[in-house]
């Protein structure tokens, strides 16, 4: 497979941006190579500057639940830009989408669009703070909620810990809000709350952590973590930027029917263009200004031709099917991958849910926590992510990453993808 093009424009890249990219898992450090540069989609399919054909199941990293140029949103996005691409104003395609998305989904009431995930989740926080009058936040080891500072935490050593920053730039004081425990763990919950009465705004959680592995998480768990924020007076704050039109078009909320506070959507939402949201019953959110004391603003939030791609996308999703049809897929590529690994499957699970699989090299039945994860495994991801590449499939290149399956994958795409993971995994 030729490399040179993509080779010279990682180059180039370099003397550009940090490491050569727009964003860090793009440089493909976990698993070693060039990224390959990618100039165009189509479908399932995508193809590298150097003409190299893949059946893609990074999907952006998620948004595009239709496949790569779907007609429909290309049509929706031209028709809006011909009448101008951002005006600071209000325009009639927010209120469609809001009434797309309100009238099909009973967990919110009132909504704010703004411009990206990471935007979403923090103004979910200092709505959830503003609204408590708490300063305090709780969130779970292996969640990713974006790059914004109070998030970019891990977890120290203890059951119920202050972050240590996961990141330069992030002082100490800001973390020190951040109260961080495991997943699946009601105990350490407990703990936190009975540690810090009356000081706790929030819980986030991804309520299916697609960010660290696929963490599935026990619905009574979710259940748990709503019984005990109601009990405390803390807001319970669903991060459902990649669950949200994805397990179903009402997310995880929908998925396990538990009713969060404060809900964040990105990805899918947009239609492959930059858009987020959060969303709660309309009392909470009447504190979001103008109407209250929260600050949140943005000057291409609800932007004209990202509400309209949004639009056209979520009118797919809302068809009868669509997300039956996904899930249908979604199992159909895995049984037929088991059966192309044949006696190596013992150490490998694909976990999944709706149209989201991680594979992980395990033989455990169940993996709900970070910890779980053994980093050494990632060794055998590198080699199949590289093996995959050169078959014509492409993974997100981390063996920490997700992939999706959408609309567009045929049965001829699934069938030949579980080939070469066959092969693939006959290199390890
Ligand atoms: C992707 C993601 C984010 C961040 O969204 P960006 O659009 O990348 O800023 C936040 N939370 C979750 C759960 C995500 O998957």
């Amino acid at each position: 497979m030729k490399r040179e093009k993509s080779e010279a424009l990682f180059a180039k890249a370099q003397t550009y941006f940090p490491g050569g990219v727009n964003s860090p898992v793009r440089a493909f450090r976990s698993v070693g190579g060039t990224p390959l540069f990618i100039s165009k989609g189509k479908g399932s399919h995508i193809w590298d500057a150097d003409g190299n054909e893949f059946i893609d199941y990074c999907a952006s990293w998620g948004p595009l639940i239709l496949g790569h140029a779907n007609q429909q949103v290309i049509k929706a996005i031209q028709t809006s830009v011909e009448n101008g691409s951002s005006f600071g104003a209000p325009t009639a395609l927010e209120n469609e989408l809001a009434e797309l998305i309100l009238s099909n989904n009973k967990y919110i009431e009132k909504i704010r669009f703004v411009s990206s995930g990471t935007e979403a989740v923090m103004s979910a926080i200092r709505l959830a703070r503003g609204f408590t009058k708490r300063n305090k936040i709780l969130k779970f080891e292996g969640c990713y909620h974006g790059h914004s500072d109070s998030l970019l935490v891990k977890a120290g050593s203890g059951l119920v810990t202050f972050g240590n920053t996961s990141s330069a730039g992030v002082p100490e004081s800001v973390v020190n809000d951040t109260i961080v425990v495991s997943l699946n763990n009601e105990e350490a919950v407990k703990q936190a709350f009975a540690e810090f009465k009356n000081q706790i705004a929030c819980i986030i959680i991804e309520p299916v952590p697609a960010n660290n592995g696929l963490l599935l998480q026990r619905k009574e768990y979710l259940q748990f973590l709503r019984e005990i924020c109601t009990e405390n007076n803390t807001l319970l704050i669903f991060d459902e930027v990649i669950s949200g039109f994805r397990v179903g078009f009402t997310g995880a909320a929908g998925y396990y029917d538990v009713q969060p506070d404060i809900i964040t959507y990105g990805k899918i939402i947009g239609g492959g263009l930059p858009v987020g949201m959060y969303g709660a019953s309309a009392a909470i959110m009447s504190n979001v200004s103008p109407e209250g004391n929260v600050y949140q603003a943005g000057t291409l939030s609800g932007n004209p031709v990202a509400m309209a791609a949004g639009i056209a996308q979520l009118t797919e999703c809302l068809k009868p099917g669509f997300y039956e049809e996904l899930e249908r897929k979604t199992q159909f590529l895995i049984k037929n991958i088991l059966s192309n690994i044949g006696h190596r499957s013992s150490n490998i699970r694909l976990f999944s849910i709706g149209s989201i699989f991680w594979l992980a090299f395990t033989d455990q039945k169940t993996i709900r926590t970070a910890e779980e994860i053994n980093p050494d495994s990632m060794k055998h991801f590198r080699v199949i992510h590289k093996e995959l590449l050169e078959r014509g499939i492409y993974l997100g290149p981390s063996g920490y990453e997700v992939g999706f399956v959408s609309e567009a994958h045929t049965e001829a795409d699934l069938i030949q993808t579980a080939k070469m993971f066959g092969e693939a995994m006959g290199k390890i």
